[in-house]
């Protein structure tokens, strides 16, 4: 009676994950992900570096309370933003570059014969 509700429509689902290559069918076809890998690269990079820019600017803002403060301010900021502003700033590029990926660039690579071909079927 609620068998047709179950399952009927997995096919897009799997598509996505299991693609065959188009030219040998082989099924062992690998992700590439250069962009998310690129993505996350640099966005650790940007939001390191606006971590520690920003840290940079509370250690100024120390000096009004002597050079202890600027060391302390500058190292623990250094540390604080740069940690969390890495993170998040990789976190935020792998995700555009999975975009990317998805949309763009032939993320697939085939490992019986080295063909590229995007993975999503449109
Ligand atoms: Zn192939």
């Amino acid at each position: 009676m609620n068998e047709a509700l179950l399952d009927d429509d997995g096919s897009d689902d799997l598509v996505e994950f299991t693609p065959c290559c188009p030219k040998c069918r082989s099924a062992h076809v690998e992700p590439r992900n250069l962009a998310r890998r690129f993505g996350g690269a640099m966005g650790a990079i940007v939001g390191t570096t606006g971590g520690v820019a920003a840290a940079v600017a509370g250690a100024e803002a120390g000096v009004l309370g002597g050079p202890i403060g600027v060391l302390l301010g500058a190292a623990a900021g250094v540390v604080i933003e740069g940690i969390v502003g890495g993170a998040a700033g990789c976190a935020a590029g792998s995700r555009l570059g999975d975009a990317i990926d998805r949309n763009i660039l032939h993320n697939c690579r085939c490992r019986a014969c080295g063909h590229t071909f995007g993975g999503t079927s449109s």
